[in-house]
Formats: structure tokens, C-alpha cells, sequence
């Protein structure tokens, strides 16, 4: 935890809430393909320009009513919803991580998740365009946490053999972003293909496993092996809730994007099973 000043979280509730803001673009635009920064903000019922002032986030929301100005039709609270949560992220992450290079990795990591999540629960999709360039990010963070001095001086120390390997990577962060990404991709990848060959239909997307990979190269091996086991808690729990109020409709597919975010956003406040011991 980290002690900051209580107007830093005030401005970070509103960075993140306009952050948000894009996000609900990104959300609306990215599974129909359109461009996120042309044409500007506009109404979807009746193409009507929304004014700045109606922009603020959440703000803009309440003092319109939830209503177009123009043709009065209703605006999705998940607008304002999801300018909240980029808020409450924000604040949230500066509370776990202080003003730190890892801060602006998780929260832009959350953000991803955020998108991620609500253009799969309407469209069923995990958009490449956030997970593929999330790989090479999540690359990257490992690579700027790593001291490479250290790292090589700690290889010829510990040699080359599996105890050695195991050291390296725990202590190595590129490594264990490398190791966590080939886990994250590799093992659904497997189970998918076995779910497909076995069951004749697609359960689990490739969608996915790009996504699980993104986060094992964010958060390590630890961490998409804690993703795995609590988002199928997670995902089962909510699959047979889902199959008792449909009086047992077992081909209503929920989408898993949001029970890996979900599991994702645990891990980085707790640390995962790390936490436990
Ligand atoms: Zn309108």
C-alpha cells in the first residue's frame, strides 16, 4: 500500500474517469470495426453531435438524464458505469502501487480488461487489436522490471538446470513474463482444441487463449495459473446459475473473457495464492 496525498486520488478518480470516457468508445467502436478517434462522439439513434458539456464523464450522463438531447432516446447506463469503474480503477491502483512505473502498466492492463470484458459480454468476441499488441506490452513491462546485470550475474551463479531454471524464474522477470505467456497460450490453447475435437463445437474462442496469453505476459506464470483455477470457479459457479434460470439450457455459451478479467484484477491487489502463505 501506498501512502499518497488525498488530492492525488481525487485527480486520478478524474484521469480515470476520462479515460473512461474512451473506453466507452473503444467498447462501442472496436467490434464494429470503426475508427476510434473519427467521427467524433455522436448519438447511435439519431447521429446527433453530443456537445462537450455532455461529455464530462458520469456528469454528462446524470444532467442529460440518460436521454439523447436531441431525440430523447435512452442512453446505456453502461456508459457511466464504465466511467466510474476507470475512475475507482485509477484511484485504486494509485492506493496499491503508489506513482510507480508498475502502476501505469497495471492500470493500462485494467483498462484493456475493462474493454475486453464488455465487448464480450454484447458481441461474444475478444477483439485482437487489445491482445495482440497487449502481448508485446506485457513483453515489455517484463523487460523494463528486469536488472539485467543481476540477472546475468544470478545465471552464471545458478547454472543451467532445471533448480537453476526455476531460480531464474522466479527471480527474472522477463523470463517469467516469457514463461507465462507460452503457459497462458499454450495450455488453453491445448484445451480448446481438445474441447473442439472432442465435443464438434467450439467452447472455449481463440479469443481466449490470446487473452490468457496477454496476461501471462503481464503477470507471470503464478499468475495465469492462479487465473486458471479461479476463473473456472468463477465461470462454473455462474454457468450453473445460468442453467438453473433457464430450466437447463446448456447451449447458452457465457462468454469467459470476463471471468479471466475478473480473476486478472484479483491477482494484482492480492498477489494470488501468494497472499495465503
Ligand atoms: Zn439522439
Amino acid at each position: 500500500m501506498s501512502e499518497s496525498p488525498f488530492p492525488l486520488y481525487v485527480f486520478a478518480f478524474i484521469f480515470g474517469s476520462v479515460v473512461g470516457s474512451f473506453l466507452n468508445v473503444c467498447i462501442y467502436r472496436l467490434p464494429r470495426e470503426e475508427s476510434i478517434v473519427f467521427p467524433p462522439s455522436h448519438c447511435p439513434s439519431c447521429g446527433g453531435a453530443i456537445r462537450f458539456y455532455h461529455n464530462i464523464p458520469i456528469f454528462g450522463y446524470l444532467a442529460l438524464g440518460g436521454k439523447c438531447a436531441d431525440c430523447d432516446s435512452r442512453i446505456s447506463p453502461v456508459y457511466p458505469l464504465v466511467e466510474a469503474l476507470a475512475g475507482v480503477t485509477a484511484a485504486a491502483v494509485l492506493w496499491r502501487f503508489g506513482l510507480t512505473m508498475e502502476a501505469g502498466f497495471y492500470l493500462a492492463l485494467i483498462y484493456a480488461l475493462i474493454v475486453i470484458t464488455f465487448v464480450d459480454i454484447e458481441h461474444m468476441i475478444i477483439p485482437n487489436v487489445i491482445t495482440i499488441p497487449g502481448i508485446l506490452v506485457g513483453l515489455v513491462f517484463g523487460a523494463l522490471s528486469t536488472d539485467w546485470g543481476a540477472s546475468r550475474a544470478l545465471m552464471e551463479r545458478v547454472g543451467y538446470d532445471l533448480g537453476g531454471f526455476l531460480i531464474l524464474l522466479n527471480e527474472v522477470p522477463f523470463l517469467d513474463s516469457v514463461f507465462g505467456l507460452l503457459i497462458g497460450g499454450g495450455v488453453l490453447y491445448i484445451i480448446a482444441f481438445l474441447y473442439s475435437a472432442l465435443r464438434k463445437r467450439e467452447g472455449m474462442g481463440m479469443g481466449d487463449v490470446k487473452l490468457l496469453a496477454m496476461l501471462g505476459a503481464f503477470l507471470g506464470w503464478e499468475g495465469v495459473v492462479f487465473i486458471m483455477l479461479v476463473s473456472s470457479v468463477l465461470g462454473t459457479a455462474a454457468g450453473l446459475l445460468v442453467i438453473f434460470r433457464k430450466k437447463g439450457d446448456l447451449k447458452y455459451a457465457l462468454p469467459f473473457g470476463p471471468f479471466l478479467s475478473i480473476a486478472a484484477v484479483i491477482y494484482i491487489f492480492t498477489g494470488g495464492f501468494r497472499a495465503l502463505t
